[in-house]
């Protein structure tokens, strides 16, 4: 088998089936990657979401014994929605971030590896394959930067020169020894949008994250967000763009080639107030399908409601009051007292002082407290 011919073999079938961008990259361990890992750890900058091993996040033959090589892939993705829908003062919205607009991505990339393996394996079928998307151990964009599918801009994303930073990765880890390609030389230069930008001063420095600051890991947690987070985090119901729209680089990439990423706007930026009475099952059958709801309900709606007190929207007041006194997740709860204390005119938050009485929850009291000392 005359390895190069199958290199552009396996190219030509990609590009066919809606691959945007092929790569391939030695095996050698992700040295650099490793310690700046283990830095990270040190600093307490990891989100938790990530492979908890350093080692074989960083070294593929730990997860194939007989690596040979990585075939990286990249799909591009849209930037803008072709009907955006209007938020008004009656009808308040949130956004989720565009790596979350239509079909869950781990899917579409899924699929569009597993049919690489398999147009492999009928050519050359002793091969061994590992695949993985996002939630894999290999970092994405380690393997991605390694293989020339773009370099790694100090917003910590990977930038390529056809799509910008919009794009999915994902990898497969082979035993055949595919001949590997160049990296891309990094051009950010002295620009440093991304880090000034950056609304919680998450990007440390270029190409360094703090990612319990950074908005796209806390608009992802279930717990109660703190207040300095609260007031940063705006309308967004799910992820952070904010990085990557500032990047020049970026500028007027806006790729509509895959039907399954197109978002419905009402989805992307629903409507605030109905995300609040929602249902499970609700939920599920409107956003089940986007990567977005991973972490379920309770995240997303902690965040509308403070999407709704960024916007001091008043016609949620009675929402809001519904929630503080009979939800009963003390992180919703407690939040829509915060909330109130933003929106609420001073008499009726008066009534909060009776509702106080009948809360028990350490958390959610503290919330009554800062709001009622705020009154006076
Ligand atoms: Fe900062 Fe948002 Fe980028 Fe996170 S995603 S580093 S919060 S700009
Ligand atoms: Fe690089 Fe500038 Fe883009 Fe940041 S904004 S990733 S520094 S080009």
């Amino acid at each position: 088998m005359d390895i190069q011919v199958l290199k552009e073999e396996v190219i030509q079938y990609a590009h066919k089936i809606g691959i945007d961008k092929i790569g391939f990259a030695s095996t050698n361990v992700f040295s650099h990657l490793k310690d700046r890992l283990y830095e990270q750890q040190a600093l307490g900058f990891q989100s938790g979401f990530e492979e908890s091993d350093i080692e074989k996040r960083t070294n593929p033959h730990l997860l194939l014994p007989k690596a040979k090589s990585i075939i990286s892939i990249a799909l591009a993705y849209p930037s803008k929605m072709k009907k955006t829908p209007r938020n008004t003062k009656m009808e308040r919205r949130g956004i989720f971030c565009r790596a979350s607009w239509g079909t869950d991505y781990h899917h579409i990339l899924r699929d569009r590896l597993l049919k690489i393996e398999e147009f492999i394996k009928e050519r050359v079928p002793y091969v061994e394959c590992t695949s993985m998307v996002d939630t894999g151990e290999l970092s994405d964009r380690a393997v991605a930067e390694r293989a020339g599918i773009g370099w790694s801009g100090k917003n910590c994303a990977i930038i390529t020169p056809e799509f910008g930073s919009f794009v999915y990765l994902g990898e497969i880890i082979t035993n055949i020894p595919f001949h590997p390609d160049q990296p891309i030389e990094e051009r950010c230069g002295s620009c440093n949008k991304c880090v000034d930008a950056c609304p919680t001063g998450a990007l440390v420095q270029g190409g360094q994250l703090d990612s319990s600051k950074c908005i796209a890991f806390l608009t992802q947690t279930k717990g109660f967000l703190a207040e300095e987070y609260r007031v940063k985090i705006g309308n967004r119901l799910y992820g952070c763009d904010t990085c990557q729209m500032v990047c020049p680089e970026n500028k007027g990439k806006d790729f509509h080639v895959h039907a399954e990423m197109e978002p419905d706007p009402e989805i992307a930026k629903p409507l605030l107030k109905p995300l609040l009475n929602m249902s499970n099952r609700e939920f599920k059958e409107k956003f089940g399908h986007v990567s977005g709801s991973w972490r379920g309900k309770k995240p997303i709606q902690r965040n509308a409601i403070i999407a709704l007190a960024h916007f001091k929207d008043e016609t949620a007041i009675p929402d809001l009051v519904r929630l503080a006194t009979d939800d009963p997740r003390p992180v919703i709860r407690g939040t829509a007292v915060w909330a109130l204390g933003k929106i609420a005119e001073h008499d009726s938050l008066l009534l909060l002082s009776e509702a106080k009485d009948k809360e028990t929850d350490p958390d959610v009291l503290i919330e009554y407290e800062q709001v009622i000392n705020s009154i006076g």
